[in-house]
Parts: structure tokens; C-alpha cells; sequence
């Protein structure tokens, strides 16, 4: 037999990580790597942070599942939490990213339902956006690579440029339901939203009856300097879906959602056997506990600075390599003048720094939210070492 056991749908490198400390992770032949992935924003506190594996530990030793048929004194805690520190008034818990987007669109379809407007069933999405792999999600998306042999895809979706207001307002007819959009693209290559094109959505939305719905797997829980991205631009959306940091490394999503975005989503229509059980309730408790400390987003926001500041003074001296900086918070991407996978693996296996590859020539670094000031220093001069050691592709 041919195919492997685990599923080759991913292109696995040869570094096989079995243990992590902190921002390290330690691979199987005892390699120690700089940890600037966070398994894809992922890892907010790091490896092994004593406060979410204590309260992990003791909620699997207390009760790991029950069924949502249940009354979830655990749930409602961290649903209020949520509500009380940010724009939402309701929470669905899911165990990824992709269950958190289709509860998403699943709202937003119900909403325009039950106002009598089925019709209403379009949401237009954005060029180059990540969405998930559900069948759902990559109908989300224009992305061939993504979609290529799986349709029919689900109907629903209209796309345009992303940060082209002038293009998304002239899909809009009968059919829209509203927008979904990333306040910065991740795996499209770190790109902001202008405040214009946000600022421009939001409006529209509110003209027009429509609702804005927000992906912030990635760019949300604290990952750009603010509790959520959109934070950043004065808006806020109707339904917002999180993941990624919001568990730090527990399998946890959410969908958030006002009170009239959310009226649709009644009893029966919508579901998870596993999402929200106790022991998710318990990372995503411990996980809040930290992010909300006083001060704690500031020293996301600082850090964020010194690291782009340190990787804008780099810059130049391998001008042959880099182009520029951008992203916000410690969501940050270095763009090359060539396609990044190549170097993101130098990285990784000559100077033991872990980034990440993304679209549009972006290499995105993506640090634990709890480095200092050394992790910075020492990434950056891993990514000056690897540029000058890095042979540049003949094009
Ligand atoms: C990672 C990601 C998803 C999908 O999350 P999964 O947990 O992999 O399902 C969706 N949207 C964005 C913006 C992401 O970065």
C-alpha cells in the first residue's frame, strides 16, 4: 500500500515536534525550534502555560462531556464572559474555525429567513479570503486550489477584490444577505483592511437591512493588540466568527452574535454533540483569564511594535530578500520578493525559526502572545542570518 495511514492531504516537512516549552518547540531528534507559527496563530500562550494546563487537567479529572441536552453551568460562565467584552449578546461553541464560519452563515441565512426575505440568501465574500474546508466554507472562497474537484459547491456566495468598496456595493441586489469578510486576510498574506472599506461595509449593512459578518478566526482574541480586530476600525459587526487563540491549543470555536442577528437561530437549528463541553469551557476560561488581565492586550500592542520595528530595521540590509512589513498587532507579515515557501523552510531547517508561509509572498510570523523582548531579538536575528545564507531563486 501506497498511501499513508495519516491522510497525505498535507505537505509534512521534517520537523516533527514532540514537546513544547514556552515559545520552543523540541522535535523528536531533540532539534529545538523558536516557535513564531503557534501552530497558525493558534498557541496564544505559548506551550505549556501552567494556568491552561492546570485548569485543563482539573476539569478532564472533575468532567470532561456531557450532551448540550444539559444545563452547562460552564457554558453560560464563558458565554458571559464573551458577551460582557465584546460587541455580542449570544455565543454557539465549536470545536474549530470552518463550524464557526458555517454557524455564521447559517445565522445570517435564517436572519433574512425568518424576516420573511428567504430570497436573501447571498453573502458576499472577499478575493483571496480563508474561510475553513467545509464544503461551506470553501464555496466561501474564489480559491481554485481550494475548490478544484469538489463541487458542486454550495450556491450562496458572490465575491469581489478585497478593500474595493466600489466593487462590493455593486453586488449587492435582491439576493444579498450581507458581507463576510477578514479584518486582515491571514492566509491571504496579512493584509489589513483599510478603515475605509470597513468603515464602508458597516454603512452599507445599515442602509441596506444587511448584516456584516466578521471572520476573525485569526486576526481575533488579541492577536492584532485588541481583544477583537475589528476593534481597530470603529465598527462592529452582527456575527463574528472566532477560533485559533481563542483556546490556545484546546480544539475551541465561537460564533458571536447580536440579539437580532441571532434571532433566527431558535431551538433545533443548529448544533454540536462536543461543542462547549466542560472541558472546553475550562481552556477557554483559562485561556480569558490571561487575555483579559489589566494590561495584557498593551503588552500585545508594545511588543507588536518593537517586533515590526526591529524587522523594518532588517529590511534593508537584505533588500534583495525582503520587501517590506505589514500586519498589525503580533499578526505580522514580512513580504519577499519571491514566493515565501522556500524560505520559510530555511528558516525552519537551517536556523530553527518556525514561521509560516502565506499567500502574496508573505511570510507570516505569528508569535505566542506571551514572548518578550529576547524571543524577539532572537527571531530576528534568525531571519537575518537565514537571508544571508539563503540562496534566491533564479527566476
Ligand atoms: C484558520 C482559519 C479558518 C478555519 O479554521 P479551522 O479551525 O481550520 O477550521 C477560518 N477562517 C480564518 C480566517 C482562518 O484563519
Amino acid at each position: 500500500m501506497a498511501i499513508t495511514p495519516l491522510m497525505p492531504v498535507y505537505p509534512r516537512c521534517g520537523f516533527r515536534p514532540v514537546r513544547g516549552e514556552g515559545c520552543y518547540l523540541i522535535s523528536e531528534d531533540g532539534t529545538r525550534a523558536l516557535d513564531f507559527a503557534s501552530g497558525i496563530a493558534v498557541n496564544a500562550l505559548g506551550h505549556g502555560h501552567p494556568h491552561l494546563v492546570k485548569a485543563i487537567a482539573d476539569q478532564a479529572a472533575t468532567l470532561m462531556h456531557v450532551s448540550n441536552l444539559y444545563g452547562s453551568p460552564q457554558g453560560e460562565k464563558f458565554a458571559q464572559r464573551l458577551v460582557d467584552n465584546s460587541f455580542a449578546d449570544t455565543v454557539f461553541f465549536t470545536n474549530s474555525g470552518a463550524e464557526a464560519v458555517e454557524c455564521a452563515i447559517k445565522a445570517a441565512r435564517r436572519y433574512h429567513h425568518v424576516n420573511g426575505n428567504p430570497q436573501r440568501h447571498t453573502l458576499i465574500t472577499f478575493g483571496n479570503a480563508f474561510h475553513g474546508r467545509t464544503l461551506g466554507t470553501i464555496s466561501a472562497t474564489n480559491q481554485d486550489k481550494m475548490r478544484d474537484g469538489f463541487e458542486p459547491l454550495l450556491p450562496g456566495f458572490a465575491y469581489a477584490p478585497f478593500n474595493d468598496l466600489e466593487a462590493a456595493t455593486a453586488l449587492v441586489n435582491e439576493n444579498t444577505a450581507g458581507f463576510m469578510v477578514e479584518p486582515v486576510q491571514g492566509e491571504g498574506g496579512i493584509k489589513p483592511a483599510t478603515q475605509e472599506f470597513l468603515k464602508g461595509l458597516r454603512a452599507l449593512c445599515d442602509e441596506q437591512g444587511l448584516l456584516l459578518v466578521l471572520d476573525e478566526v485569526q486576526a481575533g482574541y488579541g492577536r492584532t493588540g485588541k481583544f477583537f480586530a475589528h476593534e481597530h476600525y470603529g465598527i462592529t459587526p452582527d456575527i463574528m466568527a472566532v477560533a485559533k487563540g481563542i483556546g490556545s491549543g484546546f480544539p475551541l470555536g465561537a460564533c458571536l452574535a447580536t440579539e437580532e442577528a441571532a434571532k433566527g437561530m431558535v431551538i433545533g437549528t443548529h448544533g454540536s454533540t462536543y461543542g462547549g463541553n466542560p472541558l472546553a469551557m475550562a481552556a477557554g476560561q483559562a485561556v480569558l483569564d490571561v487575555l483579559l488581565e489589566p494590561g495584557f492586550l498593551d503588552t500585545v500592542t508594545a511588543k507588536g511594535e518593537r517586533l515590526r520595528a526591529a524587522l523594518e530595521q532588517m529590511i534593508p540590509n537584505h533588500d534583495h530578500i525582503f520587501e517590506s512589513v505589514r500586519g498589525l498587532g503580533l499578526m505580522m507579515g514580512v513580504r519577499l520578493k519571491f514566493e515565501s515557501r522556500d524560505f520559510v523552510a530555511h528558516c525552519r531547517d537551517n536556523h530553527g525559526l518556525l514561521t509560516v508561509a502565506a499567500g502574496d509572498n508573505v511570510v507570516r510570523i505569528l508569535p505566542p502572545l506571551v514572548i518578550d523582548e529576547s524571543h524577539i531579538a532572537e527571531c530576528v536575528e534568525k531571519l537575518s542570518a537565514a537571508a544571508a545564507s539563503f540562496q534566491v531563486p533564479s527566476t
